[in-house]
């Protein structure tokens, strides 16, 4: 694999991590402990599976797909992992 660097110098990261993945994004203040969620960031990651492969001359991970934080936080709604503003709204008329 060829970096947009120009560099073929890259590690792989990979592994099953199952339900023992922690996930954070600050910009949208979430965590998450257990399946790592499908964000689309790159082909390897999300699931069991975490598949990084990462230029060691630029740090650039490969494949990466950059997202915004609407993108990211529409994503973890489908994924149900965290409240739509409609669950947020029917919490609020059960208390
Ligand atoms: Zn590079």
């Amino acid at each position: 694999m060829t970096c947009k660097c120009g560099s073929d110098r890259t590690i792989r990261v990979s592994g099953k991590c199952s339900d023992l993945a922690f996930t954070q994004i600050d910009s949208i203040d979430f965590e998450h402990d257990g399946y790592i969620p499908h964000l689309g960031l790159t082909p390897g990651l999300g699931g069991d599976y975490i598949d990084l492969t990462i230029c060691l001359d630029c740090g650039t991970v490969q494949e990466w797909s950059p997202k915004s934080d609407e993108d990211l936080v529409g994503t973890l709604k489908d994924e149900g992992l965290i409240e739509s503003s409609d669950d947020a709204d029917a919490e609020e008329w059960e208390d």
